[in-house]
């Protein structure tokens, strides 16, 4: 993302940024004119969200399914656990 320098019109380069908030980042510019040379800051934020992801909900309902049909697979490792420590097991 460029902006124009407020001094001289010369496209500025973007020199660093941080973030304000989780939506709001400012953005540290310099004229790319070298007899200007302007450096300044800008603020982008997070107007409007136009459409959300529809994803989150269906990842939730494949994490339950996930862990529905994990569920009898611990048990079997379990079970498989058991049979080979029988042995560790006997003598407590
Ligand atoms: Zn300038």
């Amino acid at each position: 993302m460029a902006l124009k320098c407020p001094e001289c019109g010369t496209t500025a380069h973007t020199r660093t940024s941080a973030y304000e908030s989780a939506s709001v980042k400012r953005i540290w510019y310099q004229c790319t004119n070298l007899d200007c040379s302007c450096t300044f800051t800008a603020l982008e934020s997070v107007e409007k969200i136009i459409m959300k992801p529809q994803k989150p909900a269906e990842s939730e309902s494949k994490t339950e399914t996930l862990s529905a049909a994990r569920q009898p697979q611990t048990l079997g490792r379990y079970g498989s656990a058991s049979k080979l420590s029988n042995r560790q097991q006997s003598p407590t």
